[in-house]
């Protein structure tokens, strides 16, 4: 098959050429930031830094870090690098985890946010004679708008149906024939769910291919998706800081999201310390956005704890990769004492032939974290008797035990119980902050 890209020569670029380009770049951009950003011009003069001393890629750990608490105290206008006036959209984040910041964009910000989604579509097999079902929310979330720009630029049919109503979402997929759906992974996890139950089989389904991000999903849920919807699943990985999805996307070998290079220079930190870690180490991801003229961040910290690579990809592209982002550090949930991810009890569930249907309930009694873990029950493994329940319930901690080394209480609920999620789903009730 013939390799397509949406723009080859960026995308296939020597790593040479990409380094050479991002320093010419990186120079350009700290100096508008220094000159238009009193915030982060008072960041630098604190560092004792000044654009002069920014030669290079090589001259980037000099720079100060930002993190999301410095965009909430610059909120809404402090960070931005150009007056309002040349500004024409504003996206804000999910809150997922606080007070939601905000951010602004040029025309010529958008441009380049909608290319990063056009390679990402393309990448995923995407082209002029796809019908592209756009379910991520718009609004001022940036999954839809994003997704709805890229599939434009590629030249695709846009059905541009945010979302929720999953009845309509599944009507026009059949009707219009959908062949590319994006949106979060547990909305299509539920979308899948919701066709099984109509009676479709995957070769029933228009679709070739999903592009699913803004949360962390695992290679279980991947697996999961493609077999119940007969598709290859696509991750794609962004965040409004930086400009929304695109800002690294997979391609057909699945392993590992391709960084937009060109618009953003990645690198992987020690949490702790700050220090940066040579390729390979896992850390937290920081992004610093080379090309944005209303919102550039530099050296923003994400949060997101991944591992970047520079291995050759058969794709052909040379963007360097990151892993998939398994749960930001501060989703992370410390439970008597031991960490635990979300995305290992998916696992886990997956693993043992359950539905990414789960919640996790965590509290406080008489000084001792309680754990909790409520999972449907499916019709597959539907059983009636109260014994049958309580042997799979134990059958199911002992699995959660082994991967988290903290034993739960694993509590079987009806199918259905469980709320389903259109967007990015919440999957942690942590209850002992409501007592502090
Ligand atoms: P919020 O921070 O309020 O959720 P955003 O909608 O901007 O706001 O979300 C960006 C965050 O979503 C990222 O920092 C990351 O934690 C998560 N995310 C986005 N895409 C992915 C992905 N493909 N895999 C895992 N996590 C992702
Ligand atoms: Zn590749």
């Amino acid at each position: 098959m013939e390799k397509r890209y949406f723009q080859k020569e960026i995308e296939t670029m020597p790593v040479e050429q990409i380094k050479k380009l991002q320093s010419e770049k990186l120079v350009k951009q700290v100096k508008h930031v220094y000159e238009n950003v009193a915030y982060y011009r008072d960041l630098m003069d604190k560092k004792g830094v000044t654009p002069d001393d920014i030669k290079g890629i090589e001259d980037l750990h000099k720079l100060p870090f930002l993190t999301k608490s410095d965009l909430r105290d610059a909120y809404p206008y402090g960070l931005l690098a150009k007056p309002l006036e040349d500004c024409v959209r504003i996206q804000s984040t999910s809150g997922t985890t606080g007070k939601r910041v905000v951010a602004f964009y040029t025309q010529h910000d958008i441009d380049l946010w909608e290319d990063c989604c056009a390679r990402a579509i393309v990448a995923a097999g995407g082209s002029k004679s796809d019908v592209c079902q756009v379910a991520y929310g718009y609004g001022l979330f940036t999954g839809g708008p994003g997704l709805n720009g890229g599939s434009h630029k590629v030249g695709c049919l846009t059905l541009p149906m945010s979302s929720g109503f999953t009845e309509r979402q599944i009507m026009f997929m059949n009707d219009l024939k959908a062949t590319i759906l994006c949106c979060t992974p547990s909305y299509a996890a539920y979308i899948g769910e919701t066709l099984k139950e109509m009676g479709y089989t995957p070769d029933q389904i228009p679709l070739k291919a999903g592009i699913f991000g803004a949360e962390p999903w695992t290679q279980e849920m991947r697996r999961n998706i493609e077999e119940t919807l007969g598709i290859k699943a696509y991750d794609i990985y962004g965040l409004t800081e930086t400009s929304g999805p695109g800002v690294s996307f997979e391609c057909e070998e699945q392993t590992g999201m391709h960084i937009n290079e060109d618009h953003f220079l990645a690198e992987i930190i020690d949490p702790e310390t700050g220090e940066v870690l040579p390729e390979g180490s896992k850390g937290e991801l920081v992004f610093t956005s080379l090309d944005k003229e209303a919102f550039p961040l530099l050296r923003y910290r994400t949060r997101d704890i991944c591992v970047l690579s520079r291995k050759k990809c058969s794709c052909g592209r040379t963007f360097i990769k990151m892993s998939k982002p398994m749960g930001r550090s501060d989703d992370m949930l410390i439970i008597r004492g031991v960490n635990v991810f979300p995305s290992q009890i998916e696992t886990v569930l997956l693993k043992e032939g359950y539905q990414p249907n789960y919640q996790i309930v965590v509290d406080r009694a008489n000084n001792t974290d309680t754990f909790e873990v409520n999972v449907e029950l499916n019709t597959e493994k539907f059983t009636d008797t109260v014994s049958g329940v309580t042997a799979m319930e134990k059958s199911l901690a002992e699995a959660l035990k082994t991967m988290l080394g903290i034993n739960p209480k694993v509590n079987l609920v009806p199918p259905k119980s469980i709320v389903r999620s259109e967007g990015k789903a919440v999957r942690v009730i942590d209850k002992r902050n409501l007592h502090d």
